[in-house]
């Protein structure tokens, strides 16, 4: 009788065995996750795949913000979970909740009219500070001050393929700001006076507007109005330098200003992704097409079988969302310049 298992010299060992590091410098970067204490399950299951998939090697931080205390059961179960170092970091009531010049009647009244034409979200105001958190103020938490990287990370997410470098490093050595690996049409609803503000903006700062931008991927039309494309924000690799850029911050003013973050229901995706495509050169937008995501309802999934196989991936090639119709990454390509994977037309 020959065993097909190998001995394993800690069998019987209860202890964890931690994966022998990846070599190689480490940048200073941090996962980042906004959450509420009943996330935690779901939460859970995203650091559970993102650390087998990428950060059992790399160890590196991660920080969970909340505008309430995270509880016990929280801390403890993240804790174990990650194995970079886990930060706990309570929001400051002046970054959530309605600024002063917001009229409350206005903004109650708009709720109430978005509940009854149904709109995703419409009438929830804790769904707003949300957005307007992750817009304005997450990178500048104190816990985010001593980073330079972000990957932001929900609740309920899945990672299919294995990621063989370091992301991070990627975007320091190729000079990225900001990365996605979904993208798609914003729901007009939710933002009907945003490309107006943004329009505004763009006279009263036209210093920010940079030269080599993504105009094209967001306007058909050079500026006059929004096609609605914006990098899904659920999923996000950055510069947190950027985004405490003076431009930033002034683009981010601007917007606040205007109220539509509760005068409508301004999302996060749109805020960064236009930003990102009238601030940064396009050189400085990345498309992860090797990081196989999911979060409800989209999957990106890498559209070549060899490097599915070669990553490891589970998923299914034909949820791939990225040559569907709905999805704005086809206009990357082209604004980009770049060829698309083989077998995109089968995906389309
Ligand atoms: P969706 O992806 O747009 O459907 O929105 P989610 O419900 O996933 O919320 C986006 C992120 O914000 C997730 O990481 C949530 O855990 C977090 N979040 C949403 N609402 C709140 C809230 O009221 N408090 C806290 N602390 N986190 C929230
Ligand atoms: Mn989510």
């Amino acid at each position: 009788y020959q065993s097909n298992t190998s001995p394993n010299p800690s069998a019987g060992s209860h202890s964890a065995i931690s994966p022998a590091a990846a070599p190689g410098e480490r940048m200073n970067a941090t996962f980042v996750t906004l959450a509420r204490n009943s996330d935690v399950w779901e939460i859970s299951r995203s650091i559970r795949q993102v650390e087998d998939r990428f950060n059992r090697g790399y160890h590196y931080d991660w920080v969970f913000l909340n505008d309430a205390d995270f509880d016990d059961t929280f801390k403890k179960v993240t804790t174990a979970l990650t194995s970079g170092k886990a930060r706990y970091g309570k929001i400051d009531k002046e970054h959530w909740g309605f600024p002063d010049f917001i009229d409350q009647d206005k903004a109650a009244r708009v709720r109430e009219d978005m509940h009854n034409r149904k709109i995703i979200y419409g009438d929830s105001i804790s769904y707003r500070h949300m957005c307007r958190y992750e817009s304005g103020f997450f990178f500048r938490h104190p816990l985010l001050l001593e980073y330079e990287w972000y990957w932001r990370v929900e609740p309920s997410i899945e990672l299919f393929c294995d990621i063989a470098y370091d992301p991070f490093k990627f975007m320091a050595d190729h000079k990225k700001k900001y990365s996605f690996v979904l993208s798609l049409y914003e729901y007009v609803e939710t933002i009907p006076t945003l490309w107006d503000s943004v329009k505004s903006f763009m006279r009263k700062y036209p210093q920010h507007v940079t030269d080599g931008n993504s105009m094209e991927w967001l306007s058909d039309d050079g500026g006059e109005t929004y096609n609605h494309c914006h990098f899904w924000s659920n999923f996000e690799i950055g510069n947190l330098n950027w985004l405490r850029s003076q431009a930033y911050i002034d683009y981010f003013d601007h917007l606040d200003r205007e109220g539509g973050f509760f005068y409508e229901r301004w999302g996060d995706a749109p805020v960064h992704s236009i930003a990102a495509g009238l601030m940064l050169k396009k050189e400085e937008i990345h498309f992860f097409e090797d990081i196989a995501y999911y979060h409800v309802p989209f999957t990106h999934c890498p559209t070549e079988e060899k490097k599915r196989l070669d990553l490891k991936c589970h998923c299914n090639p034909n949820d791939n969302f990225d040559w569907n119709g709905y999805s704005c990454t086809a206009r990357f390509y082209d604004l980009q310049k770049m060829s698309k994977p083989n077998g995109f037309e089968k995906q389309m």
